[in-house]
């Protein structure tokens, strides 16, 4: 389970916040509408660093930008967007 230190509550479990979607997809929604059912289901799985939107829905409810390796799931930072 990973630990995310949201900048207003504190370091909360993952069961706390909902995982929306990486910082890309929502770019890509934005710069081509009309393609948005593609890159809704056929987003890329990088083996690197992802900058992820999560919210914080059972605390702050508060939109987060999560840096996050997605092997190690080693969290580099969490800032309030
Ligand atoms: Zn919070």
């Amino acid at each position: 389970m990973l630990l995310i230190d949201c900048p207003h509550c504190g370091p909360r479990a993952q069961s706390e916040f909902a995982y929306d979607r990486t910082l890309d997809a929502i770019v890509q929604l934005a710069m081509v509408p009309s393609d948005a059912m593609t890159t809704l289901y056929t987003r890329a799985n990088p083996r690197d660093w992802s900058d992820e939107l999560w919210h914080h829905r059972s605390g702050c409810r508060t939109w987060l930008v999560v840096r996050r390796q997605t092997v190690t799931h080693a969290i580099e930072s969490v800032r309030a967007c």
